[in-house]
């Protein structure tokens, strides 16, 4: 099912002169070499989910404008490569500074343009500072290796060299994390960087890459550019890019993976996700109860390490659907930037149309909903949908089978451990998954059967600490290194290795034989 990039992006383009007629809402530009750009031909309409107004126009880069970034990426990278270890981690240490001292800044931008709650802001921008953290070291994730006396008086070390310019495309859930994990790495190792963030939020990039520059970073070595699939269709044509690292939806993965290793380029393809969350019959079901509602509806439903299945094991389904119905009862749905709420909108007008869709269709199928979000009183502004649960989600429904990606909480019941292993075994997506249960030997089970790439044991939102690396398998990675940790620093180098000798001159002779040890 593969898909090209003609794929729509969902933005709505306007010419600059509809743009600077409603002059109110800024323009968000772009920041090549240093310097704010903010022409452009087209504009697409930036939101507040939670009011349903324009907040700015973002200028979308032509074809044109995604050259010069990667010329100025270009001329940036022999100096950066060449710029001493220690200067560029005083770079990741002052740009903890600033993020860390200026975060709540940070937040309020998230929140306005996303949508999420401010604390799960603030969480977004603490996982983000893991990587900057992880980057800081950069001193010990860019050594090499060094073997004496390989043979006699001949030496061997493998040194790490970074690609070049390498393009990073992220997605709208995580409009400061997921930028963190790539451009932080790609910078630290040494190369220059085209950052073509999200068409839906941006405005949290322009904070990112200001502080970058802030903090000493030089110019021309990380370029942000605005834009659609234009933009994106550039970079992985030009010649001068080495490297893609995106995260997104399935089908735009899988598309830039085909074409980008097509033309050569090294390419890590981050994908959806459909996540499972097991319950055994032995399990704390309150504490189930309260992770389900936890990682279904936190960022209402728009993380791709959200819970989406619910797999009660055996008869303790209908006490699980109880105690997940109370909980739902009581969450508090509001704007992002109100402190009491808990969850808020989705990301656009057509998500909200989309997710509803998929609660029609789950009745058409047979699914038996048992909170009903489309229902609810929700703020009348903004792109609220109610938190959801579906009962009886079978595999061959649409809400099974497709990524939902908004709070709503499927329920497909099985009878034992064997059927909820090849329950997600059978799934397309295999991001992240979880088991709930009291007993050692079911954990360890479940961690050696189950073929998904991280995997929580009572844990519903496995997501690696820093030093560790994320990804999922199957539909949910295209490529062979995870994202951000030791991996990046595997993805954004190339490795070399130096066989020395220094011999005496009287040692010298010919053989013909290939070179042994
Ligand atoms: P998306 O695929 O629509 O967009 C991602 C990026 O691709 C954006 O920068 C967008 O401008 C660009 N893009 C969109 N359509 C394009 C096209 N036709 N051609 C070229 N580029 C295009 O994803 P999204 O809606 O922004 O983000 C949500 C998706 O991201 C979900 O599927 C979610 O599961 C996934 N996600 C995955 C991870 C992970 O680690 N696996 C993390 C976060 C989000």
């Amino acid at each position: 099912m593969s898909q090209t990039l003609s794929a729509t992006l969902s933005t709505t383009s306007e010419s600059p002169a509809t743009a600077n007629a409603t002059a109110q809402p800024p323009i968000i530009g772009h920041i090549i070499n240093g310097q704010p750009h903010t022409e452009s031909e087209h504009f697409s309409k930036v939101f507040n989910p939670a009011t349903g107004q324009v907040t700015g126009h973002l200028a979308l880069a032509t074809t044109e404008t995604v050259a010069a970034a990667i010329a100025a990426a270009q001329a940036a990278a022999p100096s950066w490569r060449a710029t001493g270890l220690a200067k560029r981690a005083a770079v990741m240490f002052k740009l903890h500074e600033i993020i860390t001292s200026r975060r709540d800044e940070l937040a309020l931008i998230i929140s306005k343009e996303q949508g999420k709650v401010l604390s799960d802001a603030q969480g977004e921008i603490t996982r983000g500072l893991e990587n900057v953290e992880f980057c800081a070291g950069l001193v010990h994730h860019m050594k090499g290796e060094y073997l004496e006396q390989a043979a006699q008086g001949l030496d061997v070390h493998q040194i790490r060299q970074p690609l070049g310019v390498v393009a990073c495309i992220t997605p709208f859930n995580f409009p400061a994390m997921v930028p963190l994990w790539m451009i932080t790495t790609a910078i630290a190792a040494g190369n220059t960087v085209i950052l073509k963030p999200s068409e839906k939020d941006p405005s949290a990039v322009n904070w990112i890459v200001e502080a970058f520059h802030e903090a000493g970073l030089p110019a021309g070595v990380l370029n942000l550019v605005h834009g659609d699939k234009t933009a994106v269709q550039t970079l992985i044509d030009d010649p001068r890019v080495q490297a893609i690292s995106f995260v997104g939806s399935t089908p735009i993965a899988r598309a830039i993976y085909t074409q980008a290793t097509a033309q050569g380029k090294r390419v890590q393809a981050l994908g959806g996700a459909k996540n499972h969350m097991v319950v055994m019959p032995d399990a704390d079901l309150d504490a189930a109860a309260d992770a389900a509602i936890s990682a279904g509806f936190g960022a209402a439903g728009e993380r791709c390490m959200a819970i989406s299945v619910v797999v009660p094991v055996g008869d303790i389904a209908d006490e699980l659907i109880a105690k997940i119905s109370e909980r739902m009862a009581k969450l508090t749905i509001g704007a992002g930037t109100d402190p009491t709420s808990e969850m808020g909108p989705v990301i656009t007008a057509e998500a909200k149309t989309r997710i509803e869709g998929l609660i029609d269709g789950a009745t058409a199928d047979g699914a038996t909903v048992v909170v009903d979000g489309r229902v609810l009183e929700l703020p009348a502004a903004g792109f609220f949908v109610g938190p959801t649960l579906i009962d009886n989600v079978v595999p061959g429904m649409a809400v099974y089978d497709e990524e939902i990606f908004g709070p709503v909480l499927s329920v497909a019941r099985v009878s034992s451990f064997d059927e909820a292993v090849a329950l997600i075994n059978n799934c397309q997506f295999a991001n992240g998954t979880a088991v709930f249960t009291r007993d050692g030997r079911t954990a360890r089970e479940f961690e050696y059967a189950i073929e998904v790439g991280m995997v929580g044991i009572n844990v519903a939102i496995p997501v690696p600490i820093g030093a560790f690396s994320f990804g999922g398998w199957k539909d949910s990675l295209f490529g062979d290194t995870h994202i951000y940790g030791p991996e990046s620093f595997n993805f954004y180098t190339r490795r070399k290795v130096v066989t020395s000798r220094w011999p005496q001159p009287e040692e010298s002779q010919i053989n013909l034989g290939f070179p042994t040890n």
